[in-house]
């Protein structure tokens, strides 16, 4: 396995989550600045907006962090192992969530 691509990815992904971090604080400034000139609706519509923008945030973050350990499993060597059973981690699975830490049955037990 080629983990200087996966590295790449992840490096790619985390500089693409900071910039989306960013650019999300400065939207939520500019809605406090315009809440004070809606009518109640929109007050509440506003919120809502608010809202979401916490929640992508709190995704954003678990990804980021996932990265962060990824990339310092490269650096280990234990990339693509999973974490829980220590078995390798389909390559197609990796291709699709390069920052996952577990195979997919270990995903499958969180699950249940
Ligand atoms: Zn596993």
């Amino acid at each position: 396995m080629n983990v200087a691509i996966y590295r790449d990815i992840l490096l790619q992904k985390r500089a693409e989550l900071e910039h989306t971090a960013s650019v999300g604080a400065i939207q939520t400034s500019m809605e406090h600045n315009n809440g004070r000139q809606g009518d109640m609706a929109d007050q509440a519509s506003g919120t809502n907006e608010v809202h979401i923008h916490l929640r992508l945030k709190q995704t954003d973050a678990k990804i980021l962090q996932a990265i962060d350990e990824a990339l310092v499993r490269i650096e280990k060597g234990t990339f693509g192992l999973c974490r829980d059973c220590g078995e390798p981690i389909a390559e197609a699975r990796l291709n699709a969530i390069p920052w996952t830490l577990v195979c997919i049955t270990c995903k499958e037990k969180q699950k249940a």
